[in-house]
């Protein structure tokens, strides 16, 4: 018998090879995306790169599911081919709801390679903690649902025809004539999952029983949109840069996106009540930032009220945004030596169309590093509430 087994082990391979099943990789889901360059089955290595959508942007945004997995066993994952696909450490997640890091990859020029240890038969890995249509629609009705001082609308339907989830915030309190207006939106760029996750955290927190959080809530109007992109998040494509243009260079007179006219509309109502004040558009910065810092408009757009107050927002941002991911004061400018387009820009529209004294900024909270997981993001949103919160409470 010991033979026959002995001989066995030498013909077949060592013994959980032979229970191991086949790796196979599964990305048709919302939000799903990989191209699959090879599956090793024997080594247990999957090799892919995002998957390409022509004229939607960017190809760096990956996610999706394997299955065959002999748990316990170790997969090894290759992905490349831009800095942007790939991140030091991969999200992966055993149910698809909470998202882990990988140990750091192992780079190889373009590629980079990741080995994890999975706990269980089944695993997805994607680029980010995804957050897909399906989150930002559960966040908007669960939220809405839970708490009397929230309103779930559709902000708009896409180009095509889906529906953009946004969420209404204000509790009773001033008069209505001096709210001030707040607009949190998250996702212009598809790939950037975790600005949607920050933007979660804020909800979280200005729903939650903060005492300041219900302050801001009895004098303020805030609109929030988890996801502008709807329909680049759902076929999982990147969007950054995509025909015929970015979102966020797509705040002209003639916008192309629904959600960004409809965006433009909201807001100059608001302003034309004299009830806008605040405008914070949530993105992911470049590979290396490793700190989360404020785009913020040319100086020239800005009067002596605007200057200040953006100053104040700055300051206040400083004093709550303490971390893990922290802002520690960087701020970098979006005007005409940053991008030709850049009067199309989010916040430079924002800050030329409304009053004097609005603030209009754009926050990049760093993806690249430890603390870029669903709990990091969040946290990131829950101090950008307090520093809200601050700002509006201290107002120069
Ligand atoms: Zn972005």
């Amino acid at each position: 018998m010991r033979c026959l087994a002995i001989l066995l082990l030498l013909t077949l391979g060592p013994a959980h090879k032979l229970l191991a099943g086949e790796l196979a990789v599964e990305s048709d889901f919302s939000g799903g995306s990989a191209k699959v360059l090879e599956i090793d089955q024997a080594k247990r290595v999957i090799r892919i790169e995002p998957e390409a959508n022509p004229q939607r942007g960017w190809e760096c945004w990956w996610y999706f599911q394997v299955n065959g997995i002999e748990p316990g066993e170790t997969i090894t994952l290759d992905v490349g081919n831009a800095p942007w696909a790939t991140p030091d450490q991969a999200a992966i997640s055993t149910d698809n709801v909470t998202w882990k890091q990988t140990s750091p990859g192992k780079r190889d020029g373009k590629r980079i390679v990741y080995r994890h240890e999975v706990d269980g038969a089944s695993c997805w890995f994607a680029w980010g903690p995804p957050f897909r249509v399906e989150d930002a629609q559960g966040l908007v009705d669960e939220t809405a649902k839970s708490s009397p001082h929230a309103t779930a609308f559709e902000l708009c339907q896409t180009r095509a025809g889906r529906s953009v989830p946004a969420l209404r915030v204000q509790e009773e309190g001033v008069p209505d004539e001096q709210r001030k207006g707040i607009w949190i939106q998250a996702r212009q760029h598809a790939w950037e999952s975790g600005s949607s996750w920050v933007c979660r955290g804020f909800v979280q927190w200005l729903l939650g029983d903060d005492p300041r959080a219900k302050a801001l809530r009895q004098k303020a109007r805030i609109t929030i949109v988890p996801v502008m992109d709807i329909d680049n998040v759902a076929i999982g494509a990147g969007g950054k840069n995509q025909t015929p243009q970015d979102h966020n260079r797509d705040w002209s007179d003639q916008p192309h996106w629904n959600s960004v006219k409809v965006a433009q509309q909201q807001i100059q109502q608001q302003d034309k009540a004299g009830q806008f004040d605040l405008f914070v558009d949530l993105h992911n910065p470049g590979a290396n930032d490793k700190n989360p810092y404020f785009y913020t408009t040319t100086a020239d757009y800005l009067s002596e009220e605007g200057k200040r107050n953006l100053e104040h927002f700055l300051a206040t941002a400083r004093l709550e945004m303490i971390g893990p991911l922290a802002f520690k004061g960087e701020t970098r400018e979006s005007g005409p030596n940053y991008d030709k387009n850049w009067t199309k820009i989010s916040k430079n529209w924002v800050t030329k169309n409304t009053a004097e004294g609005v603030v209009a900024v754009t926050l990049e909270t760093s993806w690249n590093t430890p603390n870029s997981n669903q709990e990091g993001y969040m946290i990131v949103g829950r101090q950008l509430g307090m520093a809200i919160e601050r700002y509006f409470r201290n107002m120069p």
